[in-house]
């Protein structure tokens, strides 16, 4: 038989789904032998039922009767009794917590009759009509539906008219008359009378917290929270304590120790003479809790004492609520705490330290998404104005600078000295130099996976993307808000990267202790604790973990970063980075060359450049593999703006002149080199098939840098990798040219040069043709950004902006698949590949360079699939190690 109802000393800490948090911790509670005032619970199932058919659930009414008569006979009055009436509190308590979204009522059992009877057993004519007064206004508002400013209106009409600010000014008699009014109210608006019957206030307070959990602020929290939206609330039905029946009582909050810093300690607040609504409602002045023990030093001890067992039991820092009534204490809430990353760090090495937990738990309890706060500066929020806008949050941190609006100005001002935030529609390639340059990045169009938040978070520089709000013009060069407010360049902002949002004027920023001991390697050993529990949490990491974790990077800076961050070599180096600035006109030479001495002049012009890359690539990462990955963009990316040559030669003929005859040239190219969807177009592997010497001079440049390398007595481990192969017949004729350069470069120098040749798969077709890709693969490596692009069919360029939000609203996928790898459909892709790939070449290495291998998350998939490592920027790497590390427990 289903059974709906449940004593406190019933259940357990482990049945949270059933008798919600609050519920479960109570019924813990009460086994450890805290004093909680005696109660039952009403299951979620319950719940489930109600909402399901709409109805009460059959029997459900009995067991309540059943557990109520329990609770009277243990209390040895009645409910509602007008002597002496037992009171009891309704209460919310879902599976996860959902503060205040739930309904609550409290001192149910109150009428005109007992209301005299607790008038008269308290001692207190105002407590009794107050508690009633309370009744009667939640009820009215929660269960019967009526507006609750109605209620709050008939409040301060009456303080008015006694000439008070306070509540507590009131007397008995206008609490009584408030009363009177409330339930004039409730006929009124809804043409019931308040209920009289004690037992049909709990009966319809029990159905009105179930249905609460539909109510719309519930939905939206839910929705923001990812929590489903099936599981229901159970009720918590409890005994009332008073803490406002004089000086001797009172309600208070307590932590086992500091949520901010996780500092060991007694913190908390209390009110005397207060319930626990008015503690946390905040109307009255509490004072810190450590005052308990000059005002109840008996209840203080007491406490401290049932603190003590509650942390030892739940091995975790705690969260309380308890009243004292007239001198006795009780506790009416424990949860394990909510806390800051630095409280977590700090309390899971203090945990391990004292033996409560073991450092395999102690890791389990942290997060990478907690490591990544901690690494970077943060705004002192109480310190900033309303925001200007809103983006996405790209890239953490906090920067501050003045607004500029073009990549030549953000380094003029830099290298003059200035702080800047580069503030773009969007940014291409060519504002590198600017983003380098600046502070910030903030865009008005993209998504987290635009090319500004990708090569900011490659950076570890703090981007906002996509704050559609803005519109940013670059050449009046300003942006306007919404609200019209004009931000021109020059102007000093403030862009916070982990919450998506800018502030006018600079916002005081508080710097990252963790970051200078990652980056530095300082030991901490006098350092701040959070420094020291971080370091010891990746240790811990690093010694469990089977994942390997690389880094993308592909300046010889990026790669020494990445090495102090932990980094155990290069997993991508993008080699399209290497051919901007000055070296595009070379590109561009070799792009446009109409014969074959042209084209070879121009690639014997940027292969010793490549070359110097490599080399000082290969040396910082020296005696660690470093995945090369041949060039990958559309050719055109390297070309001029159509529209931008086109209007060059159209006013030069306005103008009757003749159009400079390498603008013709070049716009002639730019067309012939047009394409629609360049993303699925003439790039990856297919740049290389088709454009002559391309290849061979890429592999030419890594192989004289790593003879160059291993002549000046180093180790250098390069791979090479194809990208964006879709068939093996691709790979096949590529590794053949790579290949016979290698062995051309070694014949030539008398140095044998041996480089893994690896493909990417990033192209469902080639997941799908696994086995037959590793017949010519040396190694795989994801690329899931193209990978996710291509089996969604999503432009990672475009979706974010376009319609993600209102994917993320109809609940389509709760985080974009660009940040979280999706593990049904993109997953289903990896395992395949892995499976096939391993089953035709035993052995083989595999990891994924896409965003996804920095993503917490998308660390842990990749490890159950069995890859051998991950790749990410180095600002993401530590967070990487870390959640390898969780992943492997
Ligand atoms: C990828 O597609 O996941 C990848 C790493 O390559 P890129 O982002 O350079 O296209
Ligand atoms: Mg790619």
């Amino acid at each position: 038989m289903v059974r709906y109802v449940y004593d406190f000393t019933e259940g357990g800490r482990d049945m949270a789904g059933l008798l919600g948090g609050k519920g479960a911790n109570l019924a813990e509670m009460t086994r450890l032998g805290l004093p909680v005032p005696p109660g039952f619970v009403v299951s979620t199932e319950a719940c489930r039922a109600f909402l399901t058919g709409g109805a009460e659930p059959e029997g459900m009414s009995r067991e309540i009767a059943r557990h109520l008569t329990a609770l009277e006979d243990g209390a040895g009055r009645l409910l509602g009794q007008p002597d002496d009436p037992l009171l009891l509190s309704v209460r919310s308590g879902a599976r996860f917590s959902m503060p205040g979204m739930m309904e609550t009522v409290l001192d149910i059992g109150l009428s005109d009759a007992s209301v005299l009877g607790l008038a008269k057993v308290s001692g207190s004519e105002r407590f009794a009509w107050d508690s009633y007064r309370r009744l009667v206004q939640m009820f009215g508002s929660t269960v019967m539906g009526v507006d609750g400013t109605l209620f709050e209106n008939a409040m301060a009409r009456l303080k008015e008219l006694r000439g008070v600010r306070d509540d507590l000014h009131l007397d008995a008699g206008d609490l009584a008359e408030l009363v009177e009014t409330y339930k004039d109210i409730i006929l009124d608006v809804t043409g019931a009378h308040f209920p009289q019957s004690p037992t049909e206030q709990l009966r319809r307070a029990v159905l009105a917290v179930f249905r609460s959990w539909n109510g719309e602020r519930a939905r939206l929290y839910r929705r923001r929270e990812h929590i489903p939206d099936d599981l229901g609330t159970a009720v918590t039905v409890q005994r009332m304590v008073f803490g406002n029946l004089g000086p001797d009582s009172g309600s208070g909050v307590a932590f086992t120790r500091d949520p901010a810093t996780g500092r060991p300690g007694l913190y908390g607040d209390y009110l005397s003479n207060a319930q626990g609504e008015d503690v946390v409602a905040g109307i009255r002045n509490t004072v810190p809790l450590t005052d308990l023990e000059r005002l109840d030093p008996v209840s203080y001890r007491q406490l401290l004492a049932h603190m003590r067992i509650l942390e030892n039991h739940y091995r975790d820092l705690c969260d309380i609520e308890f009243t004292i009534e007239r001198g006795r204490l009780w506790m009416l809430q424990t949860r394990v705490g909510k806390r800051t990353a630095e409280a977590a760090f700090t309390i899971a090495a203090q945990l391990t330290d004292e033996g409560l937990i073991t450092p395999d738990e102690s890791l389990a309890r942290l997060s990478g998404d907690g490591l990544a706060r901690l690494m970077f500066p943060r705004f002192d929020t109480s310190a900033t104005g309303r925001a200007l806008a809103h983006g996405l949050p790209a890239s953490p941190g906090a920067a501050v600078g003045a607004a500029v609006f073009d990549s030549a100005e953000a380094v003029r001002r830099a290298e003059a000295g200035e702080q800047v935030v580069l503030v773009r529609q969007e940014t291409t390639p060519d504002d590198l130099p600017g983003m380098v340059a600046a502070q910030a990045v903030l865009t008005s169009r993209g998504g987290k996976t635009s090319h500004a938040a990708v090569v900011a978070r490659g950076m570890g520089k703090v981007c906002v993307c996509g704050a559609e709000e803005l519109t940013v013009d670059p050449v009046a060069r300003r942006f306007t808000t919404r609200d019209g407010t004009v931000v021109e360049e020059g102007i000093v902002i403030s862009v916070d990267g982990s919450a998506g949002a800018v502030y006018p004027g600079a916002a005081p920023l508080v710097d990252s202790a963790v970051m200078r001991h990652l980056e530095t390697g300082e030991q901490g050993e006098d350092a701040p604790g959070v420094v020291d529990a971080v370091a010891r949490a990746l240790r811990h990491a690093d010694g469990v973990r089977r994942l390997q974790v690389r880094a993308n990077a592909d300046t010889p800076e990026d790669a020494a970063r990445a090495r102090r961050f932990g980094a155990q070599g290069i997993g991508l180096c993008r080699t399209e980075h290497m051919f901007l600035g000055e070296r595009r006109k070379l590109v561009e030479q070799m792009i446009l060359a109409h014969d074959e001495t042209a084209r070879a002049q121009a690639l014997d012009a940027l292969l010793p450049l490549q070359r110097e890359d490599f080399a000082g690539i290969l040396a910082a990462m020296d005696g660690l593999p470093v995945t090369i990955r041949l060039l990958d963009p559309p050719l055109h990316e390297f070309l001029p703006d159509r529209t931008g040559l086109a209007v060059r030669i159209a006013t030069a003929e306005a103008r009757g002149e003749r159009p400079d005859p390498h603008d013709t040239e070049l716009l002639d190219a730019v067309g012939r080199m047009h394409e629609e969807n360049p993303m699925l177009g003439l790039r990856g592997v297919r740049l290389g098939l088709v454009v002559p010497g391309l290849v061979a001079m890429q592999v030419r440049a890594i192989a004289e840098a790593v003879v160059q390398r291993i002549r000046a007595g180093g180790s250098p481990k390069a791979e090479i990798m194809v990208p964006l192969v879709g068939a093996v017949e691709e790979l096949r004729i590529e590794r053949e040219e790579v290949e016979r350069v290698l062995a051309e470069v070694s014949e030539e120098t008398g140095v044998a040069v041996s480089c893994p040749v690896g493909t990417m798969i990033e192209l469902p077709r080639a997941a799908l043709t696994a086995g037959k890709i590793a017949e010519q693969a040396e190694f795989f490596s994801f690329g899931t950004n193209d990978l996710t692009q291509t089996t969604w069919g999503f432009s990672r360029d475009d979706v974010e902006a376009a319609f993600f939000s209102a994917y993320l609203d109809k609940g389509i996928f709760a985080t974009s698949p660009f940040e979280t790898l999706d593990r049904d459909g993109v997953g289903r892709l990896v395992r395949i590949a892995v499976d096939e790939g391993r089953a035709a070449r035993p052995g083989l290495k595999i990891g994924v360079c896409g965003e996804h291998g920095g993503d917490p998350d998308s660390v842990h998939f990749f490890h159950t699939a069995g890859l051998d490592y991950v790749s990410c920027s180095p600002f993401r790497i530590p967070v990487a190690r870390l959640e390898a590390g969780r992943a492997a427990l």
